[in-house]
């Protein structure tokens, strides 16, 4: 025991303090002002995936860990359309998804945005070829802001949001 404490007292702390990166620091501080302003502090989100590889979703994930945690800075990801403001898109646009992305979309009150999420939305050749996929999204919705990557990493996801919420 006197050993152990010995060990520990000499080796300190060794738990890793996270210093979050000063770019992610100044977007956090202009994704937070400016959801203040334009949606009262509170942007909610609905996910939607139209035929993604799931990596698109997984980054987003890893926007509510502890080292991005949006939510702190008042975007939510939200389970019903009807709670959003926004509709977030990924995959491409498969034929069997289309008719439930668009009633998604309707569901969502106005005012709505869309905003789509990897390479995959954006895609026409050479998915137009094939009867299974309806591309690009932009055929069927109005796109307001495009976030491309493939992937797109969590801090490139937050620069998107950036850049839609100067947009609008
Ligand atoms: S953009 Fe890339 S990562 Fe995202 S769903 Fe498409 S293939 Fe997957």
């Amino acid at each position: 025991m006197i050993k152990f404490w010995n060990k520990r007292l000499k080796l300190g702390l060794l738990t890793e303090n996270i210093e979050l990166e000063d770019e992610i620091k100044e977007l956090e501080k202009e994704i937070k002002d400016r959801v203040k302003k334009s949606f009262a502090g509170s942007l909610a989100i609905r996910m939607v995936d139209s035929g993604s590889c799931n990596a698109c979703e997984a980054e987003c994930n890893a926007l509510s860990n502890p080292y991005y945690n949006l939510e702190r800075l008042g975007i939510y990801f939200v389970a019903s359309p009807r709670h959003a403001d926004v509709m977030l898109l990924s995959g491409l646009m498969s034929f069997n998804m289309t008719p439930h992305v668009k009633d998604a979309y309707l569901q969502i009150p106005e005012p709505k945005w869309v905003i789509t999420l990897g390479d995959c939305p954006a895609m026409q050749a050479p998915f137009d070829k094939t009867y299974a996929i309806n591309a690009p999204a932009n055929n069927y919705l109005k796109i307001t802001h495009h976030i491309s990557g493939c992937p797109p990493t969590p801090l490139e996801i937050m620069r998107g949001f950036l850049e839609f919420l100067r947009k609008i």
